[in-house]
């Protein structure tokens, strides 16, 4: 067996150049060419985890199968590869020097001074070439956060100055770059790329691989100048234009050659690139999708990045169902029993979004109560689920006080509650269920039916659940319990069979979803919102 080769991803000039959509680009063209590989991404915060990160300042929080709170660009690198992350691909400065310090408390390090370098770059480094990973893979990529230059990132930087060293041609260092457009000189300026590489050489790093970010096409006597200037081969600087959809990014990258370059640097050979052709085919069916489907998306985050996972299910799910859906996003907050009508009109679906916390939960509800009255394809998650099953117990058991505890402690009639063993925890990070449990379905149930199997396994993200001291009431009065676990005897899935599609899960479906695996739930709600 081959030896694992190291891809390093690296950014230059601004943040946000979608380093992530280029690491699983590699990934998935690597793939192609028969490799198997996993992605890693590298965070220069102290944060143990993005868990406790408001989503204003880190978009959403993605959560692995076993139960990491990672950055969002996991979900890309599921999405794009289909290859399932666990702890060991979200690493964060604070996990880092915690690893350290609790081996420093323990003695492990027999009294030594304890540095940046060699502790700290020596436990990044570790963790880069995935010494405790029994897996083999044949390409490991990994993402570092931030922007050449960062204070918070040298660590990283050294770390990958010394793996470069001691793994020779098996290590590639590719660097994401920005060349604007001056639009009153009438040029695109590559002078900030020249900058940002002259800083990694000074770390001691000379990129192999240059990717320049651009809004429009770049000329190839640019391509060469910047080869020119940078100290890398021509044929091993590429440009990543703004493209239409971030899927055709991997494709964009084939034309030009990124995988041959990669495997090129580091000696592997190139295989046969058919198994591109299911990603093609989506590729076509995204071209050929015309018509628009709008699905609110109820929640409080107006921030393309706060619903990531759902607004990315819901366009994968719609392409395969011939659609582009568009998804329109209702504030919570602004939600009142005069205006929901108006804010909802035109819409084939709705998604009631998950969340913490009290604020808008009232519009949910509303909302929640709308939509099964007006029979709407209606998907509640996670939060969502619950405030559908709150809004039942106040219009249908009529338990007009009923609520979460999490939002009312005193409330008779706490359908959605803290189970027994829960209740003494006070901690906000680590005290929620996480990650992945399995589910036993209903026969003949809606979700049983989408998913085509009666046992299935999905992520979860919170803390409180259905009371099951209220399930019968809710089963005899029209709202069934579709999903349980059945270890715990936990409710994962309401759902309403008389309405057309009217289904919470306490579960995040979302996080589940692949481009050439579109979620079940996800597939089945499109299909019946777009009317197929
Ligand atoms: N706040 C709810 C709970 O903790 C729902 C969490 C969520 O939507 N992710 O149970």
């Amino acid at each position: 067996m081959e030896q694992t080769r190291y891809i390093f991803v690296t950014g230059g000039v601004v943040s946000s150049l979608g380093k992530g959509i280029i690491s699983s680009s590699i990934g998935n063209l690597l793939q192609a060419h028969g490799y198997s590989i996993t992605i890693q991404k590298f965070d220069p915060y102290i944060n143990i985890d993005p868990g406790t990160l408001n989503p204003y300042e880190h978009g959403e929080c993605y959560v692995t199968v076993d139960g990491m709170e990672t950055d969002l660009d996991l979900g890309h690198y599921e999405r794009f590869t289909g290859i399932r992350t666990t702890k060991g691909n979200s690493i964060t400065t604070g996990r880092i020097y915690k690893a350290v310090i609790d081996k420093e408390r323990k003695g492990d390090y027999l009294g030594k001074t304890i540095q940046v370098v060699p502790h700290i770059t020596d436990e990044i480094k570790r963790r880069m070439r995935r010494d405790d990973d029994p897996v083999h893979y044949d390409f490991i990529i990994i993402e570092v956060g931030g922007t050449i230059g960062d204070i918070e990132s040298a660590p990283f930087m050294e770390a990958i100055r010394q793996l470069r060293w001691e793994l020779g041609e098996r290590a590639v260092c590719v660097h994401l770059t920005y060349v604007p457009y001056l639009k009153a000189a009438g040029e695109f300026k590559t002078k900030p790329t020249q900058h940002s590489v002259k800083e990694m050489q000074s770390m001691g790093i000379q990129p192999d691989v240059l990717i320049l970010r651009t809004e429009y096409h770049l000329e190839d006597n640019l391509l060469k100048k910047v080869a020119a200037f940078c100290n890398v081969d021509i044929d091993c600087v590429f440009q990543s234009e703004d493209l239409p959809s971030i899927y055709q990014v991997p494709t964009n990258m084939l034309r030009q050659g990124l995988d041959k370059a990669i495997l090129g640097k580091t000696g592997m050979p190139a295989r046969e690139i058919a198994r591109m052709s299911p990603w093609r085919t989506f590729l076509s069916k995204m071209e050929a999708a015309e018509r628009g489907i709008r699905i609110g998306l109820v929640g409080k985050y107006d921030l393309q990045d706060a619903y990531k996972s759902i607004r990315e299910s819901l366009f994968i799910a719609g392409i395969w169902n011939g659609v582009k859906v568009k998804p329109v996003f209702v504030s919570s907050e602004e939600i009142t029993e005069e205006n929901i009508g108006s804010k909802l009109e035109g819409m084939q679906g709705v998604i009631i979004c998950p969340g913490f916390g009290s604020r808008g939960i009232e519009g949910k509800i509303i909302a929640a109560k709308y939509c099964r009255t007006h029979d709407i394809p209606t998907f509640g998650i996670c939060l969502g689920m619950q405030m559908m099953v709150i809004e039942f117990a106040r219009d249908v058991l009529g338990y007009s006080d009923a609520n979460s505890r999490e939002m009312d402690a005193a409330t008779a009639h706490g359908v959605i509650d803290l189970m027994e063993d829960q209740k003494n925890v006070t901690q906000m990070g680590g005290t929620m269920r996480l990650g992945a449990y399995d589910c036993h379905l209903k026969e003949g149930s809606r979700t049983a039916a989408a998913y085509g199997t009666q046992d299935i396994s999905e992520r979860h993200r919170h803390r409180y659940e259905f009371n099951n001291a209220f399930r019968t009431e809710y089963e005899a009065a029209g709202m069934v319990c579709a999903g349980v676990n059945p270890e715990s005897g936990l409710v994962e899935i309401v759902e309403i069979p008389s309405n057309r599609w009217y289904v919470g899960t306490q579960f995040h479906p979302e996080y589940s979803g692949t481009v050439l695996k579109p979620h079940p739930l996800f597939m089945d709600f499109i299909r019946t919102a777009s009317g197929e």
